[in-house]
C-alpha cells in the first residue's frame, strides 16, 4: 500500500457549532468527487480502492455489511483502470469508482447466495444487465453485500449469514433488505452500491443509515440477472451518499433491456445534467402532504424532521398542499399476499436440483423438501406457505383476487393525488432504527416498518429516500421520502437535489471506526 493511498483532502470544518469531519478520505468521497479526482489524476483508482479496502478491514468485522469480497481482484480491476489509455476512456463515466453489490445481484463468476444457505455456495454463470452496464461504465466491483434472505426482511437479521449492524449506532438494525448495502455506502466501505427495493429494501434501510436511496419506475431498469422475490413488485436501484450521485447511477442503468420484458422503452432523460437547475424547479413546484401518512404513532423526531422538510421547501418556493391516499391503509395487507404469492412462485426452482444446495432423499419429493427445510430460513418458509395458501384454490378470490384489486385501488389513490401534486413527500420510515432483535419475534411489527414505503411498489411510481434530519439519544438518521409520478424520476431528482443543497444533513458520517 503506498503512503499516498490516504491523502487527506481537506472539506468542511463546522456545522451549527457540532465538529464535522476535518479531513475527508478517499473512501469518503462522492462519485462526483472522485470522478473529479480522478480525472485531474490527482488520485489513482488504485488509491481509492485501496482506501476502501482499508475501511473494509477496519470496520467490517464491527458492521458486517459485506459477505464476501476480493481484494485482489478489485485492486486488479483498478490497475487496469488506471492503465486504460486515453482513447478509450470516453464511455467509462464510472471509470475506477468502487461500487459494491447486493448479494441477490447476478456477477459472472462471483457468489450469489441471497444470504440463503440453499445459495451458499451457488456461483453465477451470468452477468445481470446491471452489473453489466456498471463494468462496461468501467465500475469496480468491491463485493458481495448482505440482505435479508432473499430479500425477504427490514433489518438484515434474515441473512442466513448474520446480521448487518448500523454504523451510526452497532446496536441497532441498519433496515432491510439492502442493510448492507446502505451500511456500506454509510460507513464508507465503497462509493455507492446497488439493491433492490420489493417494498423499501432501498429506501428503508438508505433512511435507517443516512444515505440517499432511490426506487425507479417499475420498468425503468432491467430486473434480468436480479434473482426475483416478487416480480412485479422488484425494482434494481442505487444507495449513494448524494442524488447527483443516485442520478448518474440511475443515468447507467435505465433503459429497456429486451432481457426483462417489463422493462419500457420510455425515453431516458439525462438526469445528471438535469440537476443543474434544480432550485429554480422547485419555485412554484406543488408538493403534496398525504394526510394518511401523518397521524398518531409516528415518532416525534421523525415528524419534526419531516416538518422542518416541509418549511425547508416552503422556503424554497413550493406549493404545499394537503392531499389524500385514501386506500393507504390496505397496502401492507395487499402486498403481503401478494409478494408472499409471487414469492411462492419465484421461490420453486430452488429445490435442490438446478440450483444450490440438495439434500439426498429416497425419492425426488424427499430430495426436495429436505432441501428446502435445510436451505430456506424461518421467513422464507413463512413467506412461502402465506403465499401458497394465498393462492390456493378456495382462497384464492378471498385473498390474492382481493390484494390485486386493492393494488388497483392504491394505483388510482396515487393516479388521483398527481393530478394536483407533481410530487408528494412522506417520512420513509416511522421510526428512526429499531434494536437488533427489537423486532425479530413479531413479523407483524417488522412489516409494518415499510408501512410508507409499499405503496410505491404496488403502483410501480417511483421514489426517493434522503437524510432530512437525525433523532438525539442516540442520534440516528431520519429519513425523507419522495414520491414521484411512473417515469417522473428527473423531477423526483430534482427537487431531492435542491433539498439536499439546501441542508448539511449529508455532511454528517456515522461514528464507526472514527472513535
Ligand atoms: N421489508 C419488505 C419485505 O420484507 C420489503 C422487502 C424488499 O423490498 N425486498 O417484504
Amino acid at each position: 500500500m503506498t503512503a499516498g493511498s490516504f491523502k487527506p483532502l481537506k472539506l468542511w470544518n463546522s456545522w451549527e457549532g457540532v465538529k464535522l469531519a476535518e479531513t475527508l478520505m478517499l473512501n469518503e468521497l462522492t462519485i462526483a468527487e472522485a470522478k473529479q479526482k480522478l480525472l485531474a489524476k490527482e488520485i489513482s483508482a488504485v488509491e481509492l480502492v485501496q482506501a476502501c479496502l482499508k475501511r473494509m478491514d477496519a470496520v467490517d468485522d464491527k458492521c458486517r455489511a459485506f459477505l464476501s469480497w476480493n481484494a485482489e481482484a478489485a485492486l486488479e480491476q483498478a490497475a487496469a483502470a488506471d492503465a486504460l489509455p486515453q482513447s478509450e476512456r470516453a464511455n467509462k463515466p464510472l471509470l475506477g469508482l468502487p461500487i459494491a453489490l447486493k448479494d441477490n445481484l447476478a456477477v459472472k463468476g462471483e457468489q450469489l447466495s441471497c444470504a440463503s444457505k440453499i445459495l451458499e455456495n451457488f456461483v453465477s454463470p451470468y452477468d445481470s444487465t446491471v452489473a453489466e452496464k456498471l463494468k462496461q461504465s468501467g465500475a469496480i466491483l468491491m463485493g458481495r453485500l448482505n440482505l435479508d434472505e432473499f430479500a425477504m426482511g427490514s433489518s438484515t437479521e434474515n441473512s442466513a449469514f448474520g446480521a448487518t449492524r448500523n454504523p451510526w449506532n452497532i446496536d441497532r438494525a441498519p433496515g432491510g433488505s439492502s442493510g448492507g448495502a446502505a451500511a456500506a455506502v454509510s460507513s464508507n466501505q465503497c462509493i455507492a452500491a446497488l439493491g433492490s427495493d420489493t417494498g423499501g429494501s432501498i429506501r428503508q434501510p438508505a433512511a435507517f443509515c443516512g444515505c440517499v436511496g432511490l426506487k425507479p419506475s417499475y420498468g425503468r431498469v432491467s430486473r434480468y440477472g436480479l434473482v426475483a422475490f416478487a416480480s412485479s413488485l422488484d425494482q434494481i436501484g442505487p444507495l449513494t451518499k448524494t442524488v447527483a450521485d443516485s442520478a448518474m447511477l440511475l443515468q447507467i442503468l435505465a433503459g429497456r433491456d429486451p432481457r426483462d420484458s417489463t422493462s419500457v422503452s420510455e425515453p431516458v432523460p439525462n438526469f445528471a445534467s438535469d440537476l443543474e437547475d434544480s432550485v429554480n424547479f422547485v419555485r412554484g413546484l406543488k408538493i403534496g402532504l398525504p394526510k394518511e401518512y401523518f397521524v398518531d404513532g409516528l415518532n416525534a423526531e421523525v415528524q419534526a424532521a419531516v416538518e422542518d422538510a416541509v418549511r425547508t421547501f416552503e422556503n424554497l418556493g413550493a406549493e404545499i398542499l394537503e392531499v389524500s391516499l385514501p386506500h393507504s391503509e390496505y397496502a401492507v395487507a395487499a402486498y403481503y399476499l401478494i409478494a408472499t404469492a409471487e414469492a411462492s412462485a419465484n421461490l420453486a426452482r430452488f429445490e435442490g436440483i438446478r440450483y444450490g444446495l440438495r439434500v439426498e432423499g429416497e425419492d425426488p419429493f424427499q430430495l426436495h423438501s429436505k432441501t428446502r427445510g435445510r436451505g430456506f430460513g424461518a421467513e422464507v418458509k413463512r413467506r412461502v406457505l402465506l403465499g401458497t395458501y394465498a393462492l390456493s384454490s378456495g382462497y384464492y378470490d378471498a385473498y390474492y383476487l382481493r390484494a390485486q384489486k386493492t393494488r388497483t385501488l392504491i394505483r388510482q389513490d396515487f393516479l388521483d393525488a398527481f393530478k394536483k401534486a407533481d410530487l408528494l413527500l412522506t417520512p420513509t420510515t416511522p421510526t428512526p432504527a429499531f434494536l437488533i432483535g427489537e423486532k425479530t419475534s413479531d413479523p407483524i411489527q417488522m412489516y409494518l416498518s415499510d408501512i410508507f414505503t409499499i405503496p410505491a411498489n404496488l403502483a410501480g411510481n417511483c421514489a426517493i429516500s434522503l437524510p432530512c434530519g437525525f433523532a438525539r439519544n442516540p442520534k440516528l438518521p431520519i429519513g425523507l421520502q419522495l414520491l414521484g409520478k411512473s417515469f417522473g424520476e428527473t423531477a423526483l431528482l430534482k427537487a431531492a437535489h435542491a433539498f439536499e443543497q439546501s441542508t448539511e444533513w449529508k455532511r454528517h458520517q456515522p461514528k464507526i471506526g472514527r472513535f
